[in-house]
């Protein structure tokens, strides 16, 4: 799991210094125009192109600032993002609704919150890999 973060940084990190690369760029084919706005090279073509970078860069920025915040999910951190966008909160096992993030591991790697892990999963992950599951018939 750390390494796993340790490499999400670097990726940041990548991600960052493109971004960095990208404004350099847009500087250097418009200039300080931003606050300037120097008329005899500049028109509403111009600056509309301007602002479209601008603003891409910005929700860039911004998609990046989400990714890093990170939440404590139980013992490691979770991006926001990911808890908010690729997870789970209701278990399928036994319909309960889960504000836990502890669960979120289960959810994540079992499709089941953490009371059905432990009733159902735990000392028997094959049986639950295989597509066992408490209700389908095969109750034991
Ligand atoms: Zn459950």
């Amino acid at each position: 799991m750390c390494l796993g973060i340790e490499y999400h940084k670097v990726a940041m990190s990548d991600e960052l210094n493109r971004i960095a690369a990208i404004e350099k760029a847009i500087k250097e084919k418009y200039g300080d125009v931003a606050v300037e706005h120097p008329r005899a090279n500049w028109d509403d073509e111009k600056e509309r192109k301007y602002l479209e970078q601008v603003k891409t860069l910005a929700l860039k920025k911004r998609a990046i600032a989400e990714k890093t915040d990170k939440v404590d999910n139980g013992g490691f951190f979770m991006s926001k993002k990911l808890l908010s966008k690729e997870t789970k909160r209701k278990c399928p096992v036994c319909d309960v609704y889960s504000f836990n993030m502890g669960d979120d591991v289960y959810m994540n790697k079992f499709e089941c919150c953490y009371e059905c892990y432990i009733q159902y999963v735990d000392g028997r992950e094959e049986r639950w890999l295989t597509g066992w599951r408490p209700d389908n018939g095969n109750n034991t």
